[in-house]
């Protein structure tokens, strides 16, 4: 099998797997505390969680705390519905972010779509509501890989007297995270483990608790934390940052020999403002259901995972500008450290004859 679906989930980093371990029972049956207990194993289970709060921090700008929770969609309900302090108002969030926001935004009542252009970018000039209290634009698009400026986007949000929330789970530990007032993050998208996340919050921002109980995570998230899921997440954070550039040149050489492989096919998104690592593409008339089943070695993506299944067009592709049918006839191919060039050309090479194959 060839794993080309990095957007979807990315591998465990062994360096990960390996801090998690001794979370798990530990050396001698000593490393399954409770992190919250004050005797000797919780604290070196508390410990274990602080030093990887500093790992998954120093992927972040300074003047903010990381606060983890059990997933992106979590930190992002946590940001969104926990900014409101009962005060409404409007929530600016572009066409294109992933269903934790724009649901979330509909289920409270107060989405305001920004629009994205044919190359899923989204102008930062455009008008926002009067009474804009939150935008969501996210860094890098799940589904086309588009980058959007964050640091324009939290100006604007200053401008407007309203707060920033990043959706980073697809940029944290691939490109420089910026500049936010909230930042959504995910282990399982920088090769750590599935089940853990975190919000960054700026500091003197205050949030309202959206899981009460025990009073974890500075009250904002009741609930014992898992330190082996957090100890992987921050081993993994460590790898990341310390292989940026090294992993950025992987995925640039990837990239461009996937330009070729998969020449006469359409790039959905732009080119230039992306994350390499994501190559969305279009084929008139492709039968997509047709062409996964028979390519079933390569792993690949008919949109987001989660969208994909659902049988309705991507919004993200819709929002672009394809109509329907050219929605529908796209694929998502993702990949990253652990992807070789023999790989990407073996499943190039299934992918484009079973196409040709179709007329
Ligand atoms: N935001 C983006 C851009 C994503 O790609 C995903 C996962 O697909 C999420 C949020 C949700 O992340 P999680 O799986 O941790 O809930």
């Amino acid at each position: 099998m060839i794993y080309l679906d990095y957007q979807a989930t990315t591998p465990l980093a062994p360096e990960a797997r390996e801090a998690m371990l001794q979370w798990l029972d530990g050396p001698e049956g000593t490393g399954f505390g409770n992190p919250h207990s004050p005797h000797r194993m919780g604290r070196m289970a508390a410990a274990a969680i602080e030093l990887a709060r500093e790992r998954v921090a120093a992927l972040l700008p300074p003047g903010g705390r990381v606060i983890f929770t059990g997933s992106a969609t979590e930190a992002i309900n946590l940001a969104m519905r926990g900014s409101d302090r009962g005060q409404g108002g409007g929530i600016a969030a572009s066409a294109i972010e992933h269903a934790a926001v724009l649901d979330t935004a509909r289920a409270l009542g107060q989405l305001h779509e920004l629009e994205v252009d044919a190359d899923g970018l989204c102008n930062t000039a455009q008008k926002l509501p009067e009474d804009v209290r939150l935008i969501c634009v996210m860094q890098v698009n799940n589904e086309i890989g588009t980058i959007q400026s964050t640091l324009d986007w939290h100006r604007n949000a200053k401008a407007a007297n309203a707060l920033y929330l990043c959706d980073a789970v697809q940029a944290a530990g691939k490109v420089e995270v910026t500049s936010a007032d909230m930042i959504a993050l995910s282990a399982h998208k920088l090769y750590g483990p599935k089940g853990v996340g975190a919000l960054w919050v700026r500091d003197g921002l205050e949030l309202d608790p959206q899981i009460t109980g025990g009073g974890q995570e500075q009250g904002l998230r009741s609930g014992t934390l898992s330190p082996a899921l957090i100890a992987g997440f921050g081993a993994a954070a460590q790898v990341a940052k310390e292989r940026m550039a090294e992993d950025a040149e992987h995925v640039e050489a990837l990239w461009n020999r996937a330009l070729d492989l998969f020449e006469g096919w359409e790039l959905n998104g732009s080119a230039v403002a992306r994350w390499h690592g994501n190559l969305n593409l279009r084929r008139d008339g492709l039968d997509v259901a047709r062409l996964m089943s028979d390519c079933r070695e390569v792993m690949f993506s008919a949109g987001s995972a989660c969208a994909s299944g659902s049988g309705r067009p991507s919004h993200v592709l819709r929002a672009i500008g394809l109509t329907d049918a050219r929605a529908k006839s796209s694929i998502r191919l993702g990949f990253g450290r652990y992807t070789t060039m023999e790989e990407l050309e073996a499943a190039a090479k299934s992918i484009t004859s079973a196409a040709v194959q179709q007329g």
